[in-house]
């Protein structure tokens, strides 16, 4: 009741009188700060988006090709005639393209799949022929196999566990899985831990085809030739060049051997559309699926194995290619030697006007509008570097090479990273490091909406309330699957990530249909969300710029920590509880007497017990942070002395190193945050406090306690660290 009382009197209110007050700045600052927001806004012009993202995706541009070189070379231009020091900086990284790509239904009837996804009338982009990026899986290992095929649903652990009860093993056979339910590399990793050979993923028409919508060219969703391209790098190993892991790929870099590179996948695989897949499927016999594994086919969903046979063949041409990252820096007047980093990628599978042209043109339009205050006298006191990442879509290659080439530069200078990739219609989606949620609220309270003219926030919270949740504006937590996963998982600089979508479906990504002709019918047609974008990642970042000290706030960070804790506390109870339980029902043979007899289930075994882990040093160590971080947030900053004010900005500067450890997380040493890393098994999905999280889901009890130990440190050193800058006033 309250919060909706609250929400009224916002739609009420201006939004001149929302602003007012910026975290950051004293009420002087802030009142020049809005001005030069307004000049900003008024600078952004949507027919410059349009027309940039028509010219940069007239031709496919994927790393290594020369329109995606001279792309960045024209970026290049255009921030220097913005008033940009830019340059480009290369590296020479690996990178697949698939020479051989052949799969066969051998048995019980011969079929050749496609592999081709045809152009469509009206969109003039899908009929370029062989300047199309055949789809593949980038980093699949060449193989030739054949065996027979098992449907395993979306591939995921959960998955395989159902196999089991079933009875069915996938050693030796060639595994088909949809797209969808976990990112598409972790489909592989597991078939290969499981000892299949080979390994298809398809796109269902029930997750982006005809069962959603209409199909392309008559509506947005997936028709049945559309491949999704993408990498199935083991990516939660470490991201970037799969042969220099951890330092640069520089042209004379010492390079693993491509045999010895972990990151490449152990098997075969490749993606195909659903025309292809459905002979393949229509030939399984075996048990029926379970309901919710059945997809939109009219088949009946069977698992197999077999008697449908496969052949599955790849080769691939292996060889380093140039990665070309724009880098455009706008010295700050103050502080120059602190840097407000800006980034999207500008590779693409294909033309990529959704991924990522969406969003490379509204960070454009904001550097360009940025670079024109900067002119009329209104420098950001900060650094601007605005980074235009290659090789994005093979590995986030581009952007990591280029941390760990300056991470000992980025370290000392970098304040914050804020990340776009595509962006669409709809709703604001932001995530990042908790001690910027404060500030980005604010900033999404002062950007309205171009549909219905409220701050896209109240928008945002309103979707909220109206599906049920409590409609408080929180930042989701970063995991993996663009830019900023070398600088925060890594590198340890607070990062965003930030976009708009929701009302945007389709089923393009990574395909032919990812064109200009199509971005322009069903994501963003007066490209007025990519202004909202613009307005919001350059609000941000000139803010971020501007502040007299930065705009950190570690009181969300700390409930939100909490929060992640109290989470593991209770999945640790659950745990336990289901285990005994599972456990009784073993030993009673209760899963054996409930069974079909005629279905050759295989009974379950007995699971650990599950310990009473002591989770009080975590316990503790947030107890002191919220007293630091409540502190923190009282204080009165507005009258620091210029000197004591810059101390404080260079130890707020390095708040988020303290969160990094440097042994990294257990068995992937590159992820050095110990508060957000992807998902060992989830890939692109989030686990927070991941070191303690994932050795209670692997039921490794001793390194479970030994990373408690562990995160405590981190967290203490945390609070050492709030506790001096507290001490500053
Ligand atoms: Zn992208």
């Amino acid at each position: 009741m309250k919060k909706l009382f609250l929400s009224l009197l916002i739609s009420c209110a201006p939004f001149y009188l929302q602003a007012q007050e910026i975290t950051g700045f004293s009420p002087e600052a802030a009142k020049e700060q809005i001005a030069l927001e307004k000049q900003f806004d008024a600078l952004l012009a949507p027919a410059n988006l349009d027309a940039w993202m028509k010219k940069m995706t007239e031709q496919p541009h994927w790393v290594g090709t020369p329109f995606g070189e001279e792309n960045a070379k024209w970026m290049k231009k255009q921030f220097e005639s913005w008033g940009y020091d830019a340059r480009i900086e290369t590296y020479q990284v690996l990178f697949p393209y698939p020479k051989v790509r052949l799969l066969e239904l051998t048995e019980p009837e011969p079929f050749t799949a496609s592999l081709t996804a045809v152009p469509v009338e009206g969109d003039p982009y899908t009929a370029q022929g062989d300047a199309l990026l055949p789809s593949y899986n980038a980093f699949s290992t060449d193989g030739d196999v054949e065996a027979e095929l098992v449907f395993v649903n979306y591939g995921i652990p959960s998955d395989y566990e159902e196999l089991e009860k079933l009875g069915i093993d996938v050693k030796g056979k060639i595994v088909i899985a949809k797209y969808y339910g976990s990112w598409r590399g972790i489909k592989p990793k597991l078939a290969a831990e499981k000892g299949a050979i080979g390994c298809l993923i398809y796109s269902d028409p029930k997750d982006d085809g005809y069962y959603q919508g209409a199909v392309y060219p008559e509506g947005a969703f997936k028709n049945a030739t559309g491949v999704q391209r993408g990498s199935v790098m083991d990516m939660p190993l470490y991201p970037g060049d799969v042969l220099t892991p951890g330092y640069a790929a520089t042209k004379d870099a010492k390079r693993l051997e491509r045999e010895n590179a972990p990151t490449i996948t152990k098997i075969p695989v490749l993606p195909i559309s659903y025309a292809d897949a459905e002979p393949l499927l229509k030939a399984l016999k075996g048990p029926v699926a379970p309901a919710d594994w059945r997809g939109a086919l009219p088949i009946t969903y069977r698992i197999g194995p077999g008697p449908a046979k496969v052949r599955l063949k790849l080769e691939f041409e292996w060889k380093l290619q140039p990665a070309h990252n724009v880098i455009a820096t706008l010295k700050g007047s103050e502080y120059p030697d602190q840097w407000i980093l800006r980034g999207n990628h500008h590779d693409a599978w294909v033309h990529g006007a959704a991924d990522p042209v969406s969003g490379m043109v509204a960070l454009m339009e904001e550097a360009r509008a940025a670079g024109a205050l900067a002119r009329k006298g209104q420098r950001p006191k900060r650094t601007l570097v605005y980074c235009a990442w290659d090789a994005e879509e093979p590995g986030l290659i581009g952007s990591t090479e280029w941390v760990e080439d300056h991470m000992g530069e980025l370290q000392q200078k970098a304040v914050a990273y804020i990340n776009t990739d595509g962006n669409g219609r709809g709703f604001l989606g932001a995530g990042g490091s908790h001690s910027l949620q404060t500030m980005v609220s604010e900033v999404a309270m002062a950007v309205p909406d171009p549909q219905t003219g409220v701050p896209i926030q109240q928008r945002l919270q309103a979707r909220h309330r109206a599906y049920g949740g409590d409609g408080e504006f929180e930042l989701y937590a970063l995991g993996s699957g663009s830019d900023y996963t070398p600088f925060i998982q890594h590198a340890g600089i607070a990062s965003l990530n930030l976009g708009f979508g929701g009302e945007n479906a389709g089923g393009e990504y990574h395909t032919i249909y990812d064109t200009y002709s199509h971005f322009k019918r069903f994501k963003d047609p007066d490209m007025s969300y990519g202004i909202a974008l613009a307005k919001t990642a350059g609000r941000i970042t000139l803010r971020l710029a501007n502040a007299e000290w930065l705009p950190l706030d570690f009181v969300p960070w700390q409930k939100t920590v909490s929060g992640y804790l109290d989470e593991i506390v209770e999945t640790t109870t659950s745990m336990r509880k289901t285990t005994e339980k599972h456990n009784e029902l073993v030993r009673s043979k209760a899963y054996e007497l409930a069974a079909d007899p005629k279905k050759n289930l295989t009974a379950p075994g007995m699971k650990s017990a599950v310990p009473y882990l002591d989770f009080s040093p975590l316990q503790n160590a947030l107890a002191t942070l919220e007293g630091e971080a409540e502190s923190f947030s009282k204080k009165d900053f507005s009258t620091l002395p210029k000197s004591k004010r810059e101390a404080l900005n260079e130890l707020l500067m390095k708040t988020e190193q303290q969160l990094t450890s440097p042994e990294g997380l257990p068995r992937r040493s590159w992820y050095k945050h110990q508060i957000y890393a992807p998902g060992f098994y989830t890939g692109y999905g989030v686990k927070t406090l991941p070191g303690v999280r994932e050795a209670i889901e692997q039921r490794d009890w001793e390194e479970a306690q030994s990373e408690i130990e562990k995160l405590a440190g981190t967290l203490e050193s945390m609070a050492k660290h709030l506790k001096a800058i507290n001490a500053l006033n």
